[in-house]
């Protein structure tokens, strides 16, 4: 749909995808169809983000929700309106403002005094971040200029110290305020003025904007638009040398070079790491360090392949935990032993109580004595420590599980890189390089955020 045909309008998401990239505003606004699919791990972090609002409401009792949803925003303007003018309702949940063709609906408006209002953005993480201010300067935007006094803007988060003792939860202390008024107006009169006259401008264009991919695309978050972006890039784009700076970045956009192919050999200000997948990338070749043969006779048969899965509830799920305490509920292990049979267990929690004990017990169990156990991350390593200070009676058993282990994206980080890694040492990029046979599917576990 071309932008001339419809009469634009902002809203709060709109105006932070816009302070994001300008294309990915009007991507937004015309050719949503072209975002990337939602995956199951994004929408689980919707899914509680939208738990965490809906009980973050109930630490304001006596509040109204507005139920119209957001596509009856002429609905629920009108609902809020009425609601505003009594008194008695002490707090306003999803209320809804239009102001110069900007949308809000803020998630808590409480009344502070005769006539004025405190609002507050509801945050599911742990802490504020600097890009939510844009949230609540848009947000306060568009109160102050439907004639709303706004007292103090806050943002409601998480308190990860909170310690969950059962029961109902303690609201006042599972979230904690933080007063962002000063940062949200100072947003307000120095940042927004001119991205609001940009954002316009672009959204009355009848072109998509040009604009190049960059860091911006992952910063602050990846763009719902990045394989649209990105499908015509080269094979090997020079943001897949790893941890390449936005300096690098730039000198190499500056010379003309969007390939690491293109990248001459003796390009400065490339780390070590950088210079060997241009290398390896330019040749065609796999790089193999010449330690790699001796670190993989540190191996000790039998071998144990271990690998967990876990979860980190913004909501504790059991008594003793704290908001997004990773919790392990899984486990599997393949061992080989010095003739080369393969054998499998595994452990999967299928009731709603604590699985650690019973996690810890049955890997302790099964675990050989002795050999190598060969892990891909640190990850396995410190769960098994912090169930040692958890579960202190399995603590010195678990503590020398952590001594045997061997981790092996530490050896494939500092001794091998492929092409065909494309810049990542994700398992879902190296397996695919080092067994074709075999894809990420075939796994036993996939970890959700561990093969991203
Ligand atoms: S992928 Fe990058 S360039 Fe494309 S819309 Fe998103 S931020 Fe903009």
């Amino acid at each position: 749909m071309m932008s001339s045909q419809i009469s634009p309008r902002l809203s709060k998401s709109r105006f932070v995808a816009g302070l994001q990239c300008v294309k990915r505003l009007y991507l937004e606004c015309y050719q949503r169809d072209l975002a990337d699919p939602i995956d199951p791990s994004q929408q689980a972090v919707f899914d509680s983000g939208n738990a965490v609002g809906e009980l973050a409401r109930q630490r304001f009792p006596g509040g109204r929700l507005i139920e119209e949803q957001y596509f009856e925003h002429s609905q629920a303007v009108e609902s809020t309106r009425k609601i505003l003018t009594d008194a008695s309702v002490p707090a306003l949940f999803e209320a809804a403002f239009t102001f110069e063709r900007i949308r809000t609906r803020v998630d808590v408006l409480r009344r502070s005094g005769q006539e004025a209002f405190d609002l507050v953005e509801v945050k599911s993480g742990a802490k504020v971040k600097a890009e939510h201010i844009p949230d609540v300067a848009i947000q306060l935007h568009v109160l102050e200029g439907m004639g709303i006094i706004v007292r103090r803007a806050y943002l409601m988060h998480i308190n990860t110290d909170y310690v969950y003792q059962g029961g109902p939860y303690e609201l006042e202390q599972l979230f904690s305020l933080q007063d962002v008024t000063d940062d949200a107006q100072a947003f307000m009169s120095e940042v927004m003025p001119s991205r609001l006259v940009k954002m316009w401008e672009v959204l009355h264009g009848e072109e998509e904007p040009a604009i190049e991919t960059g860091p911006h695309c992952m910063t602050p978050y990846q763009c719902p638009f990045y394989g649209y972006c990105h499908q015509e890039a080269t094979e090997h784009p020079v943001e897949e040398l790893p941890r390449v700076s936005s300096k690098v970045l730039d000198e190499l956009k500056d010379s003309g070079i969007g390939d690491i192919r293109g990248i001459p050999s003796d390009f400065p200000g490339l780390t070590p790491t950088q210079q060997r997948v241009r290398d390896s990338v330019a040749a065609e070749q796999p790089f193999i360090s010449s330690d790699l043969a001796s670190r993989l006779r540190e191996v000790r048969f039998p071998v144990s392949f271990l690998d967990f899965e876990t979860f980190n509830p913004a909501l504790p799920a059991y008594v003793g935990t704290r908001p997004y305490q990773v919790i392990p509920f899984q486990w599997s292990l393949h061992v080989r032993d010095s003739s080369g049979q393969l054998s499998h267990e595994s452990f999967l929690n299928e009731d709603s109580e604590d699985p650690r004990r019973a996690f810890v017990t049955s890997l302790l169990d099964t675990v050989p004595p002795h050999g190598t156990i060969v892990v891909y991350s640190g990850y396995e390593q410190a769960i098994m420590q912090q169930l040692a200070v958890t579960l202190p009676e399995f603590a010195e058993r678990l503590l020398a599980l952590c001594g045997r282990t061997f981790d092996l994206l530490k050896l494939v980080r500092e001794n091998y890189y492929h092409p065909m890694f494309h810049g990542s040492y994700s398992i879902k990029s190296v397996l695919p390089a080092l067994v074709p046979e075999m894809g990420y599917g075939d796994l036993e576990i996939q970890h959700g955020s561990m093969a991203a």
